[in-house]
């Protein structure tokens, strides 16, 4: 009795968490990783249920069956995990590796002994485990869930390759009914359940994680430009430099301020003047990288942190943005009349804090505002370097409304 509850064990818990994961995607729909994770779960149950409840395990179409759920529960684990972390898996490849371990566990299970089907089978499992905890190592980051759900994948492929040879080396040669019996085979099976159930909890920590910060990152978000609002913008500003003291790494302020933004509020509306802002918003955050930081920091004012990144770089990247906003059309306003901005920008001088930082690449703006509007000045470099075309943007007083 005891041993029908041990081996109910495993296809029971898996089918719960498969079922926990289910109920998380539909609340993340978005989260894809979060349902490959569910069909992990519900593949591996479908495989321990045929292994436990068929009335010949050992016969070949039991074997097959087994084996496909078992794989598909170990690349969809990999796969899963992998697109969490934006990493690809080549799962083409680790469908050959299962399909390589399907002939190899069929040709073995006509053999009298069980070690060569057991090898067969978890070498396939181990490699598939290994290969993509290798991949997923190059993208995970380094926070202990990180740490904890690597740990737990490579610790699964370990285990794959070495239990059935400890198997080999303790019990010998054996039929799939002894190596029912033995106590080797009650160890693996909850050495399997133990192991189900804490990267389970691992990776249910890991959801919830990342549904608590999307939630928090939406509230920190502009509604009309997707940027940062100012508050956040600003603590994960001085974080920024935080690191970037400890790693030696250059940071550069960019701020930027829309030109005579009333009179597009006087001349076509608050409403065009949304879209302009808004407008503004996409260019920046498709110019940054992941990396760096765009805000809103003020009604049309906003705030690049640009990580990495030297005096020349950082011009070039003011340029791209103001000659790219200088040819925005903006809908509701105009044609032939396009909007311009000005650009402060400074560089980061090591032990400086984020107020007085921030109050030079602002100083740099004022000086861009004061030379005529649509240009660059650079805080380090002073108002002869200032960039841009020294004529006035489009003149809005005579535009058609
Ligand atoms: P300058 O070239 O010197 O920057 O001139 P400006 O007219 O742009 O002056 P300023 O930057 O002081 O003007 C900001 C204006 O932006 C004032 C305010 O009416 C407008 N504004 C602030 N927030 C919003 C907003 O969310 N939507 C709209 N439509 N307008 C806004
Ligand atoms: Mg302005
Ligand atoms: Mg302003």
């Amino acid at each position: 009795m005891s041993e029908n509850i041990l081996a109910l064990a495993n296809p029971m818990l898996n089918m719960v968490f498969g079922i926990a994961f289910l109920i998380l995607w539909r609340r993340e729909p978005g989260a894809s990783w979060i349902a490959i994770i569910s069909v992990s779960y519900f593949a591996s149950a479908a495989g321990f249920f045929i292994f436990h409840l068929t009335p010949d395990p050992n016969g070949i179409p039991a074997v097959v069956a087994m084996h496909l759920f078992y794989s598909l529960g170990t690349i969809a684990m990999v796969w899963g995990i992998g697109t969490r972390y934006g990493q690809l898996i080549p799962h083409r490849l680790y469908a050959f590796i299962a399909g390589l371990g399907l002939v190899m566990m069929v040709g073995a299970s006509f053999g009298a002994d069980y070690n060569a089907r057991l090898y067969a089978a978890n070498a396939s499992y181990g490699l598939i485990l290994a290969l993509g905890t290798q991949a997923i190592a190059r993208k995970a980051g380094s926070e202990l869930l990180d740490k904890a759900i690597l740990f737990l994948l490579a610790m699964g492929a370990f285990q794959f390759f070495v239990r059935p040879l400890v198997a080999i080396m303790v019990q010998g040669e054996m039929t799939a009914v002894e190596y029912r019996e033995t106590p080797f085979y009650a160890v693996m099976v909850v050495w399997l359940a133990l192991a189900a159930v804490l990267m389970a909890l691992i990776l249910l920590g890991a959801a919830l994680t990342d549904q608590t910060k999307a939630v928090r990152d939406d509230a920190e978000r502009d509604t009309l430009t997707g940027l940062k609002v100012r508050g956040p913008f600003e603590t994960q500003a001085i974080a920024m430099l935080q690191r970037a003291r400890e790693e030696d790494v250059p940071i550069s302020v960019i701020v930027a301020d829309i030109d005579h933004f009333k009179r597009v509020n006087d001349i076509w509306g608050h409403q065009v003047g949304d879209s302009a802002i808004a407008g503004f918003g996409d260019l920046l955050r498709s110019a940054i990288r992941s990396t760096d930081i765009a805000g809103r920091v003020g009604g049309e004012e906003f705030c690049l942190f640009v990580w990495d990144c030297p005096a020349g770089p950082t011009r070039k990247l003011a340029e791209r943005i103001r000659t790219r906003f200088e040819h925005m059309q903006i809908e509701g306003i105009s044609d032939g009349v396009r909007l311009t901005a000005s650009f402060g920008i400074a560089q980061w001088e090591p032990d400086e804090g984020y107020g007085r930082l921030f109050a030079r690449a602002d100083a740099a703006l004022y000086r861009a505002k004061q030379a005529g509007r649509n240009r660059i000045v650079s805080q380090d470099e002073g108002m002869l370097l200032a960039m841009g075309p020294h004529r006035q943007g489009p003149d809005m007083r005579r535009a058609r409304v």
